[in-house]
C-alpha cells in the first residue's frame, strides 16, 4: 500500500480502496485525462480531493482563475473519496479547553468561526450544485464511553456554551437510551451541527463544480519531480511538464517526502480505517445505533461510527503505523472487537467493507494554510488530522484567496503559519507506537476500572 514516508508518489500500482463508497458510487466523473504534452498553467494545483477541488472551484468561480489540478490517481482517490462521512465544526485534534489555554479565548473563538464557516460552505456547496450526496440530518454526539468521562463532557457543555457562545448540550445516561444503546454509553455532548453524506458523491459534485468553472482535473498524473526556474515552477508528470508560476500543494495526508524538501516532514501521515457490516437486522439497529446522527467515543483512541441508511454499521478508529502492515488482518480485527464490544447485539455480523486511508497530523495537531517561505506563489493546507471534510473545503477557498493575491487574514492566527518539522523524521513511527502504546494502556486501564 502507498505510504507516504516510503514511496515517492502514489502511482498506478496503487489499487483502489475496499470502500463502501465506490461500492454504491456512480461511475466516475468526466475529467481531462492524464496530462499528455508540455503546458502551461495559470495555477497549478497538486493533488485532487477536497482541498484541490474546492481551490480549484473557488478559483474559477471567485477569481476568474482557471486551475490546472493534477491528481496522481483518480479524482478523490485519497481521504476525500474514503472517509467517515462526518462533515463537522472541526479541524485538528486540540480539546477546546486546550486551544483556550495555549491561544486564548478570543483566538479560539476565532477558529472555531472559521470552523463553523467550513461547515457552512459545505451546505452551500451542496445546495448551489444541487449535489446529490445522501446528506442526512444535522446532529453529532460524542459518547460517553465511561461513566468517568460524564464530568468532562459536562465541563465541555460548559466552554462551548459560555466561550465559544455555541448551544451544545449535555445529554445524561437515560436521555441517550433509544439514541445510542449498549454497555459504553453514560452520557454524551450533543453538538446540532454537523451531518453525514456519501463523501464520494460530495467530492464528484466539488469536481464537477470546478470543471464547470474552467478548471482542467487531470488524473493519472502524479507529480513526480519539482525544479524552479527564476519564478516559473515545472512540475514534472510521466506525460508532460506543468509550468505554473502558482502552485497550490493539496496533498496533505498523502503527501511524500520526496514532493519538495520544503515541504518533507510537516505532517505525519497516519493510517484511520472503516469496517462496513452487512445490513442489520430491525432487533440489531433497536440494540445498537436507533438513531442515524454521526458519533464518536471519548476513548483516548477514539472510534466513530455511524449507520447509513441501508442500516449498515460504519465503524472507524486507528490503524496500522506503516503502509507495509496495512492489510494485516489484525487491523480489521481490532475494529470489529472495538464494534462487538459498544454494541454486543451485532456479535457475529459480516463485513462487507474493509479500507483505510492517510490522515495528516501536525506537531500541534491544528491545520494549516500558509504560503510557503522561500518558494515563491506555493501555498498549502492541510493538517486536519482526520477531521477535515468541512474545514479542507474552507481552506481550498483560502488557498483559491490567497492565489488570486488577497491574504487570508484571521484571528485563528496559528492556521497561517508553516508547521514545525517533525524532528528525527525517521523516528517518528516509533514515537507514534509508543503513543499508541500509552493510549491504548490508558483505556484498557478506565475500562477494567469500569468493571
Ligand atoms: C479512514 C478515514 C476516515 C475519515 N473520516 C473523516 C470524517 O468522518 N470526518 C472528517 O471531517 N474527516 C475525516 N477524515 C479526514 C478527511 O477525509 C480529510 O481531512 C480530507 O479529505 C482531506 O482532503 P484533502 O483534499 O486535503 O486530502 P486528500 O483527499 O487526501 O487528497 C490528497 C490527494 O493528493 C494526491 N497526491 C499525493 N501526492 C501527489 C503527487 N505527487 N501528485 C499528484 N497528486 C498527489 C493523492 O492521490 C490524493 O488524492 C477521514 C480520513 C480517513 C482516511
Amino acid at each position: 500500500m502507498y505510504d507516504p514516508l516510503v514511496h515517492p508518489f502514489p502511482d498506478q500500482q496503487q489499487s483502489n480502496p475496499d470502500s463502501y463508497w465506490l461500492k454504491v458510487s456512480r461511475s466516475e466523473p468526466e475529467d481531462d485525462g492524464v496530462v499528455a504534452e508540455d503546458l502551461d498553467a495559470d495555477v497549478a494545483i497538486i493533488g485532487g480531493g477536497y482541498t484541490g477541488l474546492s481551490a480549484a472551484l473557488a478559483l474559477g468561480r471567485d477569481h476568474g482563475i482557471k486551475a490546472t489540478v493534477l491528481e496522481a490517481r483518480s479524482s478523490a482517490w485519497g481521504c476525500s473519496g474514503r472517509n467517515g462521512s462526518f462533515a463537522r465544526i472541526s479541524g485538528g485534534r486540540v480539546p477546546w479547553s486546550t486551544l483556550v489555554k495555549t491561544y486564548g479565548a478570543e483566538v479560539a473563538r476565532a477558529y472555531f468561526g472559521e470552523l463553523r464557516q467550513g461547515l457552512d460552505t459545505v451546505r452551500a456547496l451542496i445546495a448551489d450544485g444541487s449535489v446529490d450526496c445522501d446528506k442526512q440530518p444535522d446532529g453529532v454526539y460524542k459518547v460517553a464511553t465511561f461513566a468517568s468521562h460524564a464530568a468532562a463532557l459536562k465541563r465541555e457543555e460548559e466552554l462551548y456554551n459560555t466561550v465559544l457562545g455555541y448551544s451544545a448540550r449535555y445529554v445524561d445516561a437515560a436521555g441517550v437510551r433509544g439514541i445510542h444503546e449498549g454497555p459504553e454509553s453514560h452520557g454524551a455532548l450533543y453538538l446540532p451541527d454537523g451531518f453525514s453524506l456519501d463523501p464520494l458523491k460530495f467530492a464528484q459534485g466539488v469536481h464537477h463544480m470546478a470543471r464547470s468553472h474552467g478548471a482542467r482535473v487531470h488524473t493519472n498524473s502524479p507529480v513526480v519531480g519539482w525544479k524552479t526556474q527564476g519564478n516559473v515552477h515545472h512540475l514534472a508528470t510521466p506525460g508532460g511538464t506543468v509550468r505554473a508560476r502558482r502552485v497550490i500543494v493539496a496533498t496533505n495526508g498523502y503527501t511524500s517526502s520526496h514532493l519538495h524538501s520544503r515541504l518533507a516532514a510537516r505532517v505525519l501521515p497516519v493510517h484511520s480505517q472503516i469496517i462496513v457490516t452487512a445490513p442489520m437486522t430491525q432487533a440489531q439497529v433497536d440494540a445498537s445505533l436507533p438513531s442515524g446522527s454521526c458519533m464518536f467515543d471519548t476513548r483516548g483512541l477514539l472510534f466513530y461510527y455511524r449507520r447509513l441508511p441501508d442500516n449498515r454499521m460504519l465503524f472507524g478508529g486507528r490503524s496500522a503505523i506503516s503502509g507495509a502492515d496495512a492489510a494485516a488482518p489484525r487491523h480489521r480485527q481490532y475494529l470489529y472487537e472495538a464494534m462487538t464490544r459498544k454494541f454486543p447485539a451485532l456479535a457475529g455480523i459480516a463485513v462487507e467493507n474493509w479500507w483505510g486511508g492517510w490522515v495528516a497530523v501536525t506537531r500541534n495537531s491544528l491545520p494549516f494554510c500558509y504560503q510557503v517561505p522561500g518558494l515563491g506563489d506555493v501555498f498549502t493546507a492541510g493538517g486536519y488530522a482526520g477531521s477535515g471534510v468541512s474545514f479542507s473545503i474552507h481552506l481550498g477557498t483560502k488557498l483559491a484567496m490567497m492565489a488570486a493575491g488577497k491574504p487570508f487574514e484571521t484571528g485563528a492566527t496559528f492556521l497561517t503559519r508553516e508547521p514545525e518539522r517533525y524532528p528525527f523524521a525517521s523516528f517518528i513511527r516509533l514515537g507514534q507506537w509508543m503513543a499508541y502504546r500509552w493510549l491504548h494502556a490508558k483505556d484498557a486501564r478506565e475500562a477494567r476500572r469500569a468493571g
